[in-house]
């Protein structure tokens, strides 16, 4: 098994990498099941995205056979990956950069003190409960309060774009490694997308002059670049997200997306967008913010 990396090391890591397999990794839906409903989930709304889980002989059969790629980092998406702390425990021992995707109702244990935790917040108390349920933000918050290994994740939407300063003085005082941003997308399948929460021009303009403020900010993970790809930047051609991640349904079939049901040409999720950034720009200070917050 491979040691943990210290931060530093990370950094160093991740700033020296020259060829992308260097930075590639796994991604694994966990679980198909989840603690939550949210309304603009797009699992559990027709259920066409739902597969089986895996056994964990079958997960470890795969962390193995990537681990001996010399793959060192993996994603552990869900449903909710936090309802399956065994899994959780088996990629710790696994691959030194672990990160989690999770809606933060469940506190991961402080035994897994370096993986990184990417919280889901859709806003302040009102905005955020309106769409993931009555209680969730009060919870996330009691979870995670101090804890540095948390950054939130917010979906910029027409409901929370008018507080977004405010999401972001509040998430500064909860002293948690910080915040990042995607912008609500379209889904492959109309009626699931709800155009009151889609932006228009003057939302795209207003996200602009908000987050630009913040290029400087270690503990605000947007910058100049990924922002003006985020808003402008449309995927010329294939997206790149399957040169550097392996995604995985929870039923161990490849899948070609972390995040299926966006319409790519739409697409405005954060992880495809920082590799275009990086790739295409090679800018810097997306690279260094990015190590810093791995
Ligand atoms: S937490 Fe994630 S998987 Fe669960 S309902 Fe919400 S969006 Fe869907
Ligand atoms: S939805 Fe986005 S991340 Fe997924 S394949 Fe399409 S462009 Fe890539």
């Amino acid at each position: 098994m491979f040691t943990r990396l210290s931060r530093l090391g990370r950094v160093i890591w991740y700033l020296r990498a020259k060829r992308k397999e260097e930075l590639a990794g796994l991604q694994l839906d966990v679980t198909s099941d989840c603690n939550l409903r949210c309304k603009t989930c797009y699992f559990f709304k027709d259920g066409s995205h739902l597969a089986d889980n895996m056994s964990i002989q079958d997960i470890e059969k795969l962390f193995q056979q990537y681990q001996d790629q010399h793959i060192y980092q993996a994603w552990l998406y869900g449903g909710e990956p936090t309802l399956r702390e065994d899994i959780i425990d088996l990629a710790y021992r696994y691959f030194p950069v672990l990160t989690i995707i999770s809606n933060g109702q469940i506190k991961v244990s402080s035994a897994y003190k370096k993986a990184k935790l990417h919280i889901s917040l859709d806003g302040l108390e009102k905005e955020n409960d309106y769409l993931r349920g009555k209680g969730s933000f009060q919870k996330i918050v009691s979870n995670y309060r101090g804890d540095r290994r948390a950054i939130f994740n917010v979906t910029i939407t027409k409901m929370n774009l008018p507080t977004l300063d405010e999401v972001i003085c509040y998430v500064k005082s909860l002293k948690t490694a910080g915040i990042e941003f995607q912008i609500y997308s379209k889904s492959s399948k109309p009626t699931k997308f709800d155009e009151r929460l889609g932006l228009d021009e003057q939302d795209i303009a207003t996200v602009r002059k908000t987050l630009s403020k913040y290029q400087y900010d270690l503990n605000v993970f947007m910058t100049k670049a990924l922002l003006e790809s985020l808003l402008t930047r449309r995927l010329e051609s294939a997206c790149k997200l399957n040169d550097y991640i392996y995604c995985y349904a929870s039923d161990g079939n490849r899948k070609s997306c972390c995040t299926p049901g966006i319409v790519c040409e739409d697409c405005k999720m954060l992880p495809t967008h920082f590799i275009e950034t990086v790739e295409k720009d090679n800018d810097l200070m997306t690279k260094l913010k990015f190590s810093l917050w791995m």
